[in-house]
C-alpha cells in the first residue's frame, strides 16, 4: 500500500480570471478549480485511463489510435487546473515536455504515415505553450498530406486577456497563414453558461475574424452542469456566439474523479430532452470515451434497443414505423 505522501497529488492552480469568478460567487467555477475542504485526495491508481500511453504511442506526444487522425500533445501545462482532468496525473508537471528532437521524430512519424490527414493539438493547452505550438504548426503546414488541424484549448475561457499578449497575438498571425496549408479548427472546453463573458467573446471573435471555425467541447460534472436548464443556456448561448457544440462526454472513470461523475439516467433524459428542444446545431453528440476504444455515443430515450419498430417522439409518445 502506498503511503499518503507517495500518492500523486494534483496542485491546485487558478488565473487571475478563474480567481475573479470564483471571489465574486460563482460556485460553478469554484468546483471545477477547487478541492472541497475535507475531501479525500484523489488516488490516481489508473492514471491513464483511456489506455493512451501504453498502446497507442508511437512517439512521445503522438497518440494515434484513428487511421487517419492523430492527437498530438503538445506539453502537459495548463493556465488552470481542471480537478476533474482526465489526464490529471500528468497536468502541471514537465513530463509532457517536448524537446525540438522529439517534435522532429513527431514530425517524421505524420510524415512517414500518409494516410494521417486531421492531426488534433492537445494537451495540456496548445496555447499555453505558444513557441512549441508555432514550431508543430510550422512542421505540419510542410507535409502536404496534412488537411486539418484542430487545436483544443481551455485557454480562452482562463485566461481570455493572455489572447492580447504578444506571443498569442503572433501565434494567432500564424493561424492566419497556415490556414492556407490546411483547414484549422479551434475548440474550446466549455462547461457554464457564465464562462461565456464578454472577454471571452472578444477572443472568440478574433479566431472568427481571421476565418477560422470555433466548436466547443463539454464534460458532464455532477452539481455543475448536469441540469437541463443550465446546458440549454451553454449550448443556445455558444450557439448564438457562432460556436457550435461538438462533444459532451461523461467524465472518466478515472479514479479520484468519483465526485464529479453524473447519473447516467439524468445525462440521457437532459440530451434526449435537448435535442427535442434546441436546434440539432446547438446538441453536441454525447459520448463517452471507452478506455482504448475511442468515443462511444450513448443512445439517448427515443428507442428502445430490442425493437426498431417502434420510436418515441419529442412528445414523449409511442410511434409506429412502417420499417420492414
Ligand atoms: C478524440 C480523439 C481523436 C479525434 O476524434 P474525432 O471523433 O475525430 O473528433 C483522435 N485521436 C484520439 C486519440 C482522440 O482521443
Ligand atoms: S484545461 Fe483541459 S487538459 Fe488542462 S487541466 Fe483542464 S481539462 Fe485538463
Amino acid at each position: 500500500m502506498a503511503r499518503d505522501e507517495d500518492v500523486p497529488q494534483f496542485a491546485e492552480q487558478i488565473t487571475r480570471h478563474i480567481k475573479k469568478m470564483i471571489v465574486s460567487g460563482n460556485g460553478a467555477i469554484e468546483a471545477q478549480y477547487r478541492k472541497p475542504t475535507g475531501a479525500p485526495s484523489p488516488i490516481f491508481s489508473d492514471s491513464d485511463p483511456l489506455g493512451e500511453e501504453i498502446r497507442f504511442s508511437p512517439v512521445k506526444g503522438l497518440v494515434h489510435k484513428y487511421g487517419n487522425r492523430i492527437l498530438w500533445k503538445v506539453s502537459y501545462r495548463c493556465a488552470a487546473h481542471c480537478q476533474f482532468c482526465t489526464r490529471a496525473r500528468q497536468i502541471g508537471t514537465s513530463e509532457g515536455d517536448l524537446s525540438e528532437a522529439d517534435i522532429q521524430r513527431a514530425l517524421a512519424y505524420v510524415r512517414s504515415h500518409p494516410t494521417v490527414d486531421d492531426v488534433i493539438l492537445s494537451g495540456g493547452d496548445p496555447f499555453f505553450t505558444p513557441t512549441i505550438t508555432a514550431t508543430i504548426l510550422n512542421g505540419l503546414s510542410q507535409i502536404s498530406t496534412v488537411r486539418a488541424v484542430r487545436i483544443g484549448t481551455r485557454l480562452p475561457v482562463q485566461s481570455p486577456l493572455s489572447f492580447e499578449t504578444k506571443p498569442l497575438l503572433k501565434l494567432m498571425e500564424l493561424l492566419g497563414q497556415f490556414k492556407k496549408n490546411y483547414a484549422i479548427f479551434i475548440l474550446i472546453h466549455f462547461n457554464h453558461p457564465t464562462e461565456i463573458t464578454d472577454d471571452v467573446v472578444t477572443v472568440i471573435n478574433r479566431f472568427h475574424n481571421l476565418g477560422i471555425p470555433v466548436l466547443s467541447q463539454t464534460v458532464f460534472l455532477r452539481g455543475i452542469n448536469d441540469r437541463f436548464e443550465i446546458l440549454r443556456d451553454l449550448f443556445r448561448s455558444l450557439y448564438f456566439t457562432r460556436v457550435i457544440p461538438y462533444y459532451i462526454y461523461r467524465c472518466d472513470y478515472a479514479k479520484g474523479l468519483e465526485r464529479y461523475v453524473c447519473d447516467l439516467g439524468t445525462e440521457r433524459e437532459i440530451m434526449t430532452r435537448l435535442t427535442s428542444e434546441l436546434s440539432g446545431i446547438a446538441v453536441p453528440t454525447y459520448v463517452v470515451d471507452v478506455a482504448g476504444r475511442g468515443k462511444i455515443p450513448i443512445p439517448l430515450n427515443y428507442w428502445t434497443l430490442a425493437d426498431e419498430t417502434r420510436c418515441t417522439d419529442f412528445d414523449g409518445r409511442l410511434i409506429e414505423l412502417n420499417v420492414g
